[in-house]
């Protein structure tokens, strides 16, 4: 394949746009080599700049279930433009999406719709702060919940003492008030808390962790943080932006039967316009301005166009809720089929996979926190990477990242892709 016109618009873009991308994991910094321009998509393909087209299995970092330009979604946002495209004022169909956001997903009475996922969790977080009186998070090495300064805190810090900036413009003020904890070390969460009585506010977390690979929680790990929670008056946060309608039409919350008492979403419930929220039950959520004492505002929330697509996206799911079996059935299928060419190529490698998340890590031991992950071979993902593209599928450019599936997938895109990976993995060290 070639990529002549995507490095030509890369390199104009560098000139006006810091390292040419408005979101720095596009730039293929982890696997090296030019960004791919894309013109277009439709279903679970890609068409780039240059006349390719490629298997996609990032979907926009999730949101894609139906898959790329689905009719429904895109119709509704188009009747919706005509009629005006921003008020600033209230709008029905807020409603109507809040009503059956509430009915999907459990344990929630009233939502809050905002314009990304990381505003949802700065908001959900400064709600938990509000609500409890008390000023310190926990969250996660490993996890990610957007770019606001309390989630930038580096990994591999000390547990039990303070978190450090990892991006110069987080003030150390800041950062004090992030702990980190190991995923799926629920002794550690306990060590962390002992440390810090009656000072932690909310335990964040991606219930099924999404962002070093896929890392699916250990028996028993939600578990044993909601006891932890619930013994000492903690909040707990579940980031249900990449897991939220995807991995069942109640998220993590239903697949797992654990209560959380905020949930962020993102990403999929704008049916893949700018659109994030957070929900709670009333008595929390009514602690918010106009109503509480903690505010949250904006000019863009609630937009007509993203609740349009929010709303055509989630009567789909909630119509059709066999679209969850059926893409985690291909996803079983893409995860047997890739586990036997891996394992006949000879390279060492894990699989991890929940639903119709995966990942691939190059390591021969279990991956099960961001220790675990990074200790994968970068060197062989790049070279998997670069031969897949190479191949026509396009997987997430870095080993941080999980693959979605979307159900536009048929199987023999998925047969493809099994054999792409086995030949490029002979190729592998
Ligand atoms: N939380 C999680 C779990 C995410 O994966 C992301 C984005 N990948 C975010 C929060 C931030 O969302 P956004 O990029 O829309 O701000």
């Amino acid at each position: 394949m070639k990529y002549k016109r995507s490095s030509s618009l890369f390199a104009e873009a560098q000139k006006v746009i810091p390292g040419g991308v408005n979101s720095p994991v596009r730039a293929f910094k982890a696997v090296g080599g030019d960004p791919i321009f894309v013109e277009k998509a439709k279903g679970a393909y890609l068409y780039d700049v240059d006349g390719n087209k490629l298997i996609d299995y990032i979907n926009s970092w999730g949101p894609m279930i139906l898959g790329h330009a689905y009719e429904p979604v895109v119709n509704a946002v188009v009747e919706k433009a005509q009629k005006g495209t921003s008020f600033g004022m209230p709008t029905e169909i807020e409603t109507e999406i809040a009503a059956l956001a509430v009915a999907m997903v459990p344990n929630i009475d009233k939502i809050r719709f905002v314009n990304s996922g990381t505003e949802a969790c700065m908001s959900a977080v400064r709600l938990a702060r509000g609500f409890t009186g008390k000023d310190k998070i926990i969250k996660f090495a490993g996890c990610y919940h957007g770019h606001s300064d309390s989630f930038l805190i580096q990994a591999g810090s000390g547990a039990v003492t303070f978190g450090t900036p990892n991006s110069p413009g987080v003030t150390e003020g800041t950062a004090k008030d992030t702990l980190l904890a190991t995923y799926n070390d629920l002794k550690n969460v306990e060590a962390v808390i002992a440390a810090n009585k009656n000072e932690i506010a909310c335990i964040i977390l991606e219930p099924v962790a999404g962002n070093m690979g896929c890392i699916p929680p250990a028996k028993g790990f939600l578990e044993g943080l909601r006891k932890l929670c619930d013994e000492n008056n903690i909040l707990l946060i579940f980031d249900e932006v990449m897991t939220g309608f995807r991995l069942a039409a109640g998220g993590a919350q239903e697949l797992f039967g654990i209560k959380a008492d905020i949930i962020c979403f993102g990403k999929v419930i704008g049916g893949g316009l700018p659109v994030g929220a957070f929900a709670a039950r009333a008595e929390i959520m009514d602690y918010l301005a106009p109503i509480g004492p903690v505010y949250q505002a904006g000019t863009l929330s609630g937009n007509p166009l993203a609740m349009a697509a929010g709303l055509a996206m989630l009567k789909e799911l909630n119509k059709n809720k066999e679209v969850f079996n059926s893409i985690n059935k291909k996803t079983e299928y893409l995860h047997k089929g890739l586990n036997e060419v891996l394992t006949s190529a000879n390279v060492k490698f894990t699989i991890n996979r929940i639903g119709s998340m995966i990942s691939v890590h190059f390591s021969e031991k279990p991956v099960t926190d961001f220790a675990s992950a990074a200790e994968a071979n970068n060197e062989n993902f790049k070279i998997f990477f670069h031969g897949l593209l190479n191949e026509g599928i396009y997987i997430a450019p870095s080993a941080f990242e999980t693959w979605f599936i979307c159900d536009a997938l048929s199987y023999e895109d998925l047969d493809a892709t099994i054999a792409a990976c086995g030949k490029v993995a002979k190729t592998l060290k």
